[in-house]
């Protein structure tokens, strides 16, 4: 690895952005930021995820619990769920927990959360807000991005961004949050055409199509900030990103690793977007 690249420490990151809610939470008067994550069956990588996302809760001082279904339960039993977490006051974030089962529909759920307790960012309504350039909640993958960047003082006005996947859970929002950056936008997905050309020509490069070490050295300009945002496991096993870390690295300014780069922000951000669902219903509704 190149001495001078910086490496853009996710890990290290979340911990600022944990400590700075635990501060917070401290200061506040009231009940704590409540989250409840909805979890319906029992996909094995989703009872780590939130299984991580409670311990995380606590760690800053948040009211935190789950609501597990059984995989069997209809849209109308999870509505219903979704419903009752909506009118208690005392939850100020809601998750469903994503995969759901094939029997449910993940945007009749996504719409069902209020807009003001969407803590995922996939409501139509905080969409939106999120290209319209208002404030809202938005995905916390995405946003924990332009949080790292902006930690390390990465200047986003006037640099051509190419986000490489066109998914509703990060590389759109994504985009959208770089345009509200003023960078110039450039979406690339698995129909563009001649993607190493369209690599190049970024200063801000993030990956996020799921497929393992696509990215080499000779498809990034010299000097470009790199996001890569893949979690793949390599054919040895090993968990990799959708860059090759270890040559482009060499050719980069900066350049996030995997893992401890991208992963870690996703649970922090979950986190800062539910502080900010409590304050915001707050001011909406005071005590
Ligand atoms: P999706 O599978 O929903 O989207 C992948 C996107 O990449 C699609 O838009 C697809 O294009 C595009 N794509 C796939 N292959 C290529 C290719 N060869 N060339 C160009 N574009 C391509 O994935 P997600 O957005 O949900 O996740 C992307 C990656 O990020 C995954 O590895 C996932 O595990 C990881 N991830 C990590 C998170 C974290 O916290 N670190 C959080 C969320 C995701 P098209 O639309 O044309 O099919």
């Amino acid at each position: 690895m190149d001495d001078t690249v910086l490496v853009l420490s996710g890990r290290k990151y979340a911990r600022v952005v944990r400590s700075s809610l635990k501060e917070r939470v401290s200061l506040l008067q009231g009940s704590p930021p409540g989250l409840t994550v909805v979890m319906v069956g029992d996909d094995p990588a989703s009872k780590v995820y939130v299984g991580a996302k409670e311990k995380a809760c606590k760690k800053v001082g948040f009211n935190s619990s789950v609501v597990r279904m059984p995989a069997e339960s209809s849209e109308a039993d999870v509505l219903k769920v979704v419903e009752e977490l909506n009118s208690d006051s005392d939850i100020h974030g809601i998750l469903v927990q994503l995969p759901l089962p094939d029997h449910i529909s993940v945007d009749r759920i996504a719409s069902a959360v209020l807009p003001e307790k969407d803590v995922d960012g996939f409501h139509p309504v905080n969409v939106g807000k999120l290209w319209r350039g208002e404030d809202g909640l938005f995905p916390c993958t995405p946003s924990g991005i332009i949080g790292l960047l902006r930690h390390h003082h990465i200047v986003m006005t006037g640099k051509n961004a190419l986000i490489v996947g066109r998914s509703n859970i990060v590389g759109k929002p994504m985009a959208a949050l770089l345009l509200r950056e003023n960078c110039t936008v450039t979406v690339a997905h698995s129909r563009t055409v001649d993607l190493a050309e369209q690599c190049r020509r970024a200063d801000i490069l993030v990956v996020a199509a799921g497929r393992a070490e696509m990215i080499k050295k000779n498809w990034v300009k010299p000097g470009a900030v790199v996001v890569d945002v893949g979690m793949n496991r390599n054919s040895s096993g090993k968990l990799v990103g959708d860059v090759d870390y270890h040559d482009v690295s060499q050719i980069c300014s900066a350049i996030t690793p995997v893992p401890g780069g991208v992963g870690p922000l996703t649970i922090a951000y979950l986190l800062e977007n539910t502080f900010k669902a409590r304050s915001r219903q707050q001011i909406a509704r005071p005590n």
